[in-house]
This record gives structure tokens, sequence and C-alpha cells, in this order.
């Protein structure tokens, strides 16, 4: 048999599952918006609560959190949450080498620097010892991301963060729902922001959310996304403007529209059995390409729960010479499903380029500051050659799905001579 790649027959012409599915509600959700006079927070209030305001409700109590501020992306919430927690021009922000371009460029967005941190070999989360490695006295904070599925050693970078007296955010982007010694990812620092793009776990198209246990915090969070107003506890007479000005700080609109709440509204209540679904397959992927020889990404110690956005995993050492992009599409021809390698390390990624955007500051401080011959990252910059990722929409069909992604697997493995050529 010939491999698809070289014009042989695929392991599987079948469709994969379809990402993003709509909740039962999903549709009863949006109607009611559509018919209700309120598409926005900024808008009258029409004697019920806004979809966002349940909707964060709802996100708050499922993460057992107090506060939750939703957002129009990842990004914003990422933006809030710094901008909240007082980092801004000048301070230094450690973020890990492999990650979605955002982890990084939101922090620019808030006009302080970011300094990259290698991650671990086998989580691809921040390394713990790296970071330590990294501090200055002009750093301020971390951003800690849960990369694909895995949770990163929260033990160790918490414990860090308290030492230094550093801010702690997590870019829970990608990992809703998971758990990590009782608590859910986004919990564990000042603040946490969720991505809820198309192609996250928990979806509405574009939107967002930073969740906070410090109700000033929250406050500020609220302000900074809505042109510095906020929802105040009480509401106003029927029709009249909901949102209140204090004054305190000049924010940016950076809403969720009631359209995209009352989606999640619907969507969160699949989350979980979504979220077990995955889990399922993904253990019985774990097992087989393990006794192929191919690594899963691993978790970090003190993880209850994993979500996947991601599965990905490692080429074996006896596959060296075919790197990731050609055994990736190789996979992908005989799987009709896209099977890349991970992100490319951040810092030489086509997407970051600061120097395309002029308001940034971007003088011989910040080069020196962020001098790649200080801040030396071997594993992210190695991972995209030796790591395949597919998303987790391929996780939510049938058990025989695993069975093809195996055997597309063994048969790269049969032909990897053929692939060396
Ligand atoms: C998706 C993502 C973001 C950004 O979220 P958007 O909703 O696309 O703005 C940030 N960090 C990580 C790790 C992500 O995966």
């Amino acid at each position: 048999m010939t491999l698809a790649v070289h014009g042989g027959d695929p392991v599987r012409t079948a469709d994969w599952p379809l990402w993003p599915r709509p909740a039962e509600r999903a549709a009863e959700q949006l109607t009611e918006v559509l018919h209700s006079g309120r598409w926005s927070i900024s808008g009258p209030y029409r004697g019920t609560d806004t979809k966002e305001r349940t909707f964060a409700r709802m996100f708050a109590r499922y993460n057992g959190t107090g506060h939750c501020v939703p957002t129009a992306s990842g990004t914003a919430a990422l933006m809030i949450a710094l901008e909240a927690c007082g980092i801004g021009a000048g301070d230094e922000v450690l973020v890990p080498g492999l990650s979605w371009v955002a982890s990084a460029s939101t922090v620019l967005g808030v006009n302080a620097v970011p300094v990259f941190v290698d991650v671990d070999p086998d989580t691809l989360c921040m390394d713990p010892a790296a970071a330590e490695a990294a501090i200055t006295p002009a750093t301020r904070a971390l951003v800690v991301v849960h990369l694909y599925s895995s949770l990163a050693d929260m033990d160790a970078l918490r414990d860090l963060a308290r030492r230094h007296d550093l801010v702690l955010i997590e870019d829970a982007a990608q990992a809703h729902g998971a758990v990590y010694r009782g608590a859910r990812a986004g919990t564990m620092g000042r603040a946490g922001a969720f991505s809820m793009h198309h192609t996250k776990v928990l979806t509405c198209g574009e939107g967002g959310a930073a969740v906070t246990g410090d109700a000033e915090l929250a406050l500020r969070m609220a302000e900074l996304r809505a042109d510095g107003r906020h929802q105040p506890d009480r509401p106003p007479a029927l029709h009249e403007m909901e949102l209140v000005s204090t004054g305190t700080v000049m924010g940016s609109n950076r809403a969720l529209s009631e359209f995209h709440a009352a989606l999640l509204i619907a969507q969160l209540e699949e989350l979980d059995r979504y979220n077990e679904q995955r889990a399922l397959q993904a253990s019985v992927l774990e097992k087989a390409l393990t006794d192929l020889g191919f690594t899963p990404q691993r978790t970090s110690p003190g993880t209850e729960r994993r979500t996947y956005f991601g599965f990905v995993f490692r080429l074996p050492r006896d596959l060296d010479g075919v790197d990731a992009p050609t055994a990736g599409a190789a996979l992908t021809a005989e799987l009709g499903l896209p099977v890349k390698p991970v992100y490319p390390a951040i810092p030489g990624a086509p997407l970051y380029r600061p120097h395309s955007r002029r308001r940034f500051d971007l003088g011989a401080d910040h080069r020196r500051r962020t001098d790649p011959a200080r801040h030396r990252l071997p594993v992210s910059e190695l991972a995209a050659a030796r790591h395949l990722t597919f998303h987790h929409s391929a996780l939510l069909g049938e058990r025989r799905d695993a069975d093809d992604i195996v055997a597309a697997l063994r048969k790269l493995l049969d032909h990897r001579a053929d692939l060396g050529r």
C-alpha cells in the first residue's frame, strides 16, 4: 500500500465531526435576544438581567470563583486582566516561548515588555526554572498558558510568583473546565482569561471572559471593557441606560454582544459533556500512540482533569529525519483531518511582528530587555519540528475515529523510509 501523499488510497474518507456544534438551547437563546430590544450591555434596561450578566454569573459559578467579566475576545480578556492588575509601560512580563501569538501581543498591547521563557519538553507549558532565571527588577507579572491539553506546573509557578511578588495571570484560553488540585483553570492566579473563539472548547464564534476572585479587580476589569462604565448592583428605571459612569478609569469598548452571551449560556450547559467525551477518546489514543512509540503531551502533576483543545504528540526518535511538517502532511492526506505541527516559538513566529505597529515603544531599552541571546528558547524552538496536533473536534465522534488515527500512524511508521525521500 502506498501512502496517500504519494497517491495511494487514504486510510479514511469519511467526514470528521463538525465544530462548532450548536447546543440544544442555542436557537431559543438567540431568538430571545432578537426580540428583546437589548442587543448590547450599553443599552436600556428592559426589566430583566442582560444575557451578558447571566452568562457572567453562570461562568463564575462554573469556575468556582467570585467574578466574571465577559469580553469581545480572549485577547480583550487578557488585556483587561493585565491592565486591571496594574501592568503597563515598561513592566516586564514573563510569557512562555510557545503559545498562540496573542499570549504575547497582548502584553505589548498594554505597553509592557514580553520576556519569553522556555517551556517544559513534556508539557510544553512554562518551565518554572526558566521563568525564575528570567526575572529582573523590572519583572512585574507572568502570563501562564495551559497549552493544548496540558496544565502548567501551577505549584511551582504560584510559589515563584509568591516569592518574587509577581502578579500571576492565567491564559486559560484553551482550558475551559480543566481542574488542578481542586481548582479550575483560570482561577489560580490574580486573574484568568478565556477565549470563546470559534476553535475553542467553549465558543460563541468570537468572545472571551476574564475571571477573578477579587471584587475590586473585577470592577476595574468591567470598567476597562466598557469605556469606564459598569453595571450597577441595582438596575435603573425601566428603559433608562443601565451602565453607570464613574470616571474612575478610562476604558475601551471590548464588550460582548447579547447574541454572543446568549449563545454562551446555551453552550456552557454542554461543555462538561463534551470535555468528558474528548477525554475518553484521548485516553484511548494516548495508550495506542504510546504503544506505537509516539509520546502524547503530558500534563503537570496536580492535574485532576484535563481538557483537550488540541491532541498533541511527539514523533518517535526512529522517525528522526522525518520532521513534523512532513509527517503531518502525510497524516492529513491519510485521514482527511488537518494534522499540523504545534505553534512556532513566538519570537520568530510569522505573526509576531512588533515592529509592524508604530504604537509600540521598541527602542534600545526594549531590545536590550528582549535580547534573544539572554533568553534562549531551545525547547520552544524545537517543538514544531517534533510535535503534531489535531483539533479537539476529532475527539467528539465514534471509537472507530480513534482506530483510524492509529491506523494512519501505523501506516506512517511502516512507510517511514518512503517519507524520508
Ligand atoms: C485563542 C487564544 C488567545 C486569544 O483569544 P482570541 O479570542 O482569539 O482573542 C489567547 N491565548 C491563547 C493561548 C489562545 O489559544
